[in-house]
């Protein structure tokens, strides 16, 4: 007798992929990924057929949910029209797209230079800062995560930086505020706010304010922990590199296009930077976009010296005109709105609720659609549930927990983040938040205090 038994098409997806695909930030032996066969709004299927809640947007990204028909529409008429075209040419999607984002971006902030994600636009912006001042440094705080190629994963300041750490010359990194963990040892908002702006003009002062080209901040930190800056940090962080003719990079890969409550995480600060640089929600991540917004001044550095540098891709034209369908989209159906009404309304107030009745979690902070649940073996200690860096069994278990009812969340060492698409219901977005509840009893087991 011989076996009939045909593979079905998620089991070849997933032969393959073990075969061929070599993935992201991963040992590829021990690396199982889901089959994911379908997504809509903020629903994925995997290859069992089963449903999840997409409590993480993936990679923070889908701020507009997936398959968004109005999005859908505009890239499959674009690829019908013009699917590629050069850099150097002028097309509709890419001035569409340019003049949306300089729209949406502070007065005087006009340009746009496109790339195709986010790490290349934090590595445009530090070469425009460096040729435009004419220094080489550039300061970035530990907590932070910059991108993957080889200088942003230099400034970055969280783990994934130390494989990568080597000709790093002229990053200089320094701590920004996170009261939670406060390396001031402060006890207010104000206090870690005038301590970390003291220690921020201190490390200036020693590295000398004449050889820094750039600060690079993300107005909201995102991965390294979704810490809202106290109020007056970022427009301390201004004054500091407005003194010192320092250019202030706002990274708003992961904080743009509505994930906090405002179209920009750097609206909470009300501050102008110099340059801003953004990917992910731009378009929601349908085809790879991202970007550096600049100011006059920047812009005029390069009218009539060549800027050296470029990309073969830059302001591709289905890139772009996802672009364009989803901030118009986000226009029409309110869609930034909505993402600070459900902070309001719903995600805080439940991770509140969930904060006070779970012994496991030391602090949730947060705005928007962008929520962080800091875990803990111990309250009084503030001991992590794992280590910085890490994992620990507790926390994978508590994610299994999680999935076990169908909930996708983002997790990131000790901590569980609430990130899902700013499209979300109310109804599925407290769903997730009760699977969440019974999935903390799992953390729970395991605190010590
Ligand atoms: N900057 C921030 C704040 C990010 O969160 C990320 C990615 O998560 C990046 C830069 C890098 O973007 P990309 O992965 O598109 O290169």
């Amino acid at each position: 007798m011989t076996d009939t038994v045909t593979e079905t098409d998620a089991a070849r997806t997933y032969r393959l992929d073990r075969a061929h695909v070599f993935h992201s930030w991963s040992a590829q032996a021990r690396f199982a990924p889901m089959v994911v066969t379908r997504a809509e709004g903020s629903r994925v299927w995997d290859g069992d057929g089963r449903e999840y809640l997409d409590f993480s947007s993936q990679l923070v990204f889908t701020n507009i949910g997936h398959q968004h028909p109005k999005v859908v529409a505009a890239v499959q008429r674009q690829a019908a029209q013009l699917c590629t075209i050069a850099p150097g040419t002028a097309v509709a999607p890419r001035s569409e797209a340019a003049r949306l984002v300089a729209e949406l971006a502070p007065e005087g902030m006009d340009k746009v230079f496109f790339t195709n994600g986010g790490a290349d636009a934090n590595e445009h912006a530090i070469r425009m800062a460096r040729l435009h001042t004419g220094r080489v440094k550039v300061l970035s705080t530990y907590r932070s995560y910059h991108g993957g190629t080889h200088l942003a994963v230099n400034v970055t300041g969280d783990p994934r930086r130390w494989a990568s750490d080597h000709g790093s010359a002229g990053t200089v990194h320094f701590f920004g505020p996170f009261l939670y963990r406060s390396p001031f040892h402060a006890t207010t908002e104000a206090e870690e706010c005038q301590r970390a702006l003291e220690h921020l003009e201190q490390v200036i002062a020693l590295e000398g304010p004449d050889t820094i080209a750039a600060i690079i901040l993300e107005s909201i930190p995102g991965t390294a922990g979704i810490m809202p800056p106290p109020p007056g940090y970022l427009a301390g962080v201004r004054e500091l590199a407005s003194r010192h003719g320092i250019v202030y990079i706002a990274d708003e890969v992961m904080t743009g296009f509505g994930r906090t409550g405002t179209w920009w995480g750097l609206e909470h600060g009300d501050v102008v930077p110099d340059l801003i640089t953004f990917a992910k929600g731009v378009n929601s991540g349908y085809v790879p976009l991202g970007g550096v917004v600049l100011n006059g001044p920047i812009a005029a550095t390069f009218d009539d010296r060549v800027y050296p540098g470029g990309l073969t891709y830059s302001g591709h034209p289905l890139a772009c005109a996802a672009a364009v369908a989803t901030i118009e989209t986000m226009h029409e159906e309110r869609i930034v709105e909505n993402a600070a009404r459900l902070g309001r309304e719903v995600l805080g107030p439940v991770l509140a609720e969930l904060a006070r009745t779970h012994p496991s979690v030391g602090e949730v902070r947060g705005t928007g659609v962008f929520w962080a649940v800091e875990l803990v073996r111990d309250r009084a200690s503030r001991e992590p549930l794992a280590p910085y860096g890490g994992t620990s069994e507790v926390m994978n278990a508590t994610v299994a927990a999680c999935k076990a009812e169908g909930l996708l969340p983002f997790v990131n060492y000790n901590r569980i983040h609430v990130v899902p698409p700013l499209t979300i219901s109310d109804q599925d977005a407290r769903r997730g938040l009760e699977i969440l509840d019974h999935a903390l009893t799992v953390a729970d087991a395991a605190t010590t205090g």
